[in-house]
């Protein structure tokens, strides 16, 4: 049994589950079974990591409701197949990520190589007027915004939520560096 499971039964059972600091806080109506217990006491220390929010204000299990969402959303109003519900989530998700976790840098030098703004070689800023803008090269934006993907796909694999493609491109990651 893994921790989402453990934690899914236990909530089944009627037991609310919530973290403080390391420890699982239990609450219920009725003293649940054993086995429910005795499964969260052996995944504790994984169900911590499912309810911690992480930097973004977001738990790993936040991230798994939002990527089954987009998945059922697409599979069932927009009628795709299941595999292309789930890309499509999952580019829901990296997305969602980008923008949690957005990224400011002040004006007058590139995040990517460092260099000013110059006439023949403007600084462009990129973002929104809501969550801030980087300021970056127009050549030097497609590398850095490549590499802000990456940084999605890999915090959202160690989530546990990707597609057969980006499990793939993360091993082939893991087994290239
Ligand atoms: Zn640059």
């Amino acid at each position: 049994m893994s921790a989402a499971k453990a934690l899914m039964e236990a909530r089944a059972a009627g037991v609310t589950v919530r973290i403080e600091n390391d420890d699982l806080v239990l609450a219920a109506a009725a003293p649940p079974p054993a086995a429910v217990l005795d499964q969260l006491s052996r995944h504790k220390a994984g169900i911590v990591l499912l309810l911690r929010p992480g930097a973004d204000g977001w738990s790993a299990e936040d991230w798994r409701a939002f990527f089954d969402e987009r998945a059922r959303i697409a599979e069932f109003d927009a009628g795709l197949p299941r595999p292309k519900a789930e890309a499509n989530a999952f580019g829901c998700c990296v997305s969602e990520w980008l923008n949690r976790n957005f990224v400011r840098s002040p004006p007058g030098r590139c995040l990517a190589c460092g260099g000013g703004d110059h006439a023949h070689d403007p600084l462009v800023p990129f973002g929104t007027e809501t969550a801030g803008h980087v300021w970056l090269h127009s050549r030097c934006w497609p590398a850095w915004y490549a590499g802000r993907k990456t940084k999605a796909v890999a915090a959202l694999a160690a989530m546990k939520i990707a597609t057969c493609e980006t499990l793939t491109m993360t091993a082939q990651g893991a087994a290239a560096g």
